[in-house]
């Protein structure tokens, strides 16, 4: 896809795109827009390279999984009540980039009629195996579902979904145009004014490697500096929002937000799914890394961001 010359998906103004890190290989730079600071890779690559990226999850369903999405799901349910007054049993919740189905399955186990949608065969696969209380499933991309269905909801669940999209832009259109009038859009995605991931043994030397490998990046302080870990080709994260652009691309989108929040890495109800993660490398930390990860989770600065939204 040839973005250069596009409007940024955030901001919306034009041709303020700066190259800020160059591939080692091939021409897919990170670019940073001057106006609102997003940060994406360009041109995004053929989605070709999502294939199989989810292969390696994929097994048996794990009902500790199971139990830490019904914890989290127990948490959002009591955000939603906060704006939208309906008994579980007369919400219709659509999960985009639901993949195993998890959440989709609480959601559902709560009472809700949940629609699933995913991209990816082999988690639509397991979700429709595994994933009972889930009411429909719909295999495809999102902007297909979003652009040819005539339903409407009441919650839209986007986690960690929007960084993977070509245009964040209009995926925020297409939510709001399927979106009830007093519905509510539950978004999340990596927090990249986050230096935590950096911070974090087991997580600094995934992204140490990631860095090393596609742009010839080995120095921490570099890397601090530029702040781009948001984005990763081999997981097809082409965007990276920080808690200011995320709200502006919701704005300038026609939409409204009512509340945002970052949180760290293995927060019990946002990102339970690393807690175990967090829990190992804790002791293996000394006393300082350990109160800085706490500080980072504490300052706006944690590696994940929540945003409720709604109509403007
Ligand atoms: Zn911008």
């Amino acid at each position: 896809m040839r973005l250069r010359k596009q409007l940024c998906p955030a901001c919306n103004k034009e041709k303020i795109w700066v190259n800020i890190l160059k591939a080692t290989v091939k021409s897919e730079g990170i670019y940073k827009c001057i106006k609102c600071g997003l940060k994406g890779m360009i041109p995004i690559p053929s989605d070709s390279l999502a294939q199989g990226l989810y292969e390696s999850i994929a097994h048996d369903f794990d009902t500790v999984k199971a139990e830490m999405a019904s914890r989290s799901i127990d948490y959002y349910h009591s955000l939603i009540n906060r704006y939208v007054s309906k008994e579980p049993q007369e919400m219709k919740l659509l999960d985009i980039g639901a993949g195993l189905g998890y959440y989709s399955n609480a959601f559902g186990h709560l009472g809700m009629q949940v629609t699933y949608l995913d991209g990816d065969p082999i988690s639509v696969a397991f979700a429709e195996k595994y994933q009972k209380s889930i009411s429909t499933f719909y295999y495809g991309s999102a902007e297909d579902y979003l652009s040819s269905s005539q339903t409407t909801y009441d919650v839209i669940f986007c986690r960690h979904f929007i960084e993977h999209a070509f245009l964040p832009n209009h995926m925020i259109t297409f939510m709001l145009s399927k979106l009830k009038p007093d519905g509510i859009i539950v978004l999340e995605t990596d927090n990249n004014d986050s230096s935590e991931v950096l911070m974090h043994p087991d997580s600094y030397v995934y992204w140490r490697n990631v860095y090393l490998e596609d742009y010839d990046v080995s120095d921490l302080k570099r890397l601090l500096k530029l702040k781009v870990t948001a984005i990763s080709k081999r997981n097809t994260h082409w965007w990276a929002f920080n808690l200011r652009n995320i709200e502006q691309l919701v704005i300038n989108n026609s939409g409204r937000v009512l509340l945002k929040k970052d949180y760290y890495l293995g927060d019990s109800y946002l990102w339970p799914n690393i807690g175990d993660y967090k829990n190992k490398v804790y002791d293996e930390m000394d006393n300082m890394t350990q109160n800085y990860i706490e500080y980072i989770g504490k300052t706006g600065e944690g590696g994940g961001m929540l945003v409720l939204f709604t109509h403007k």
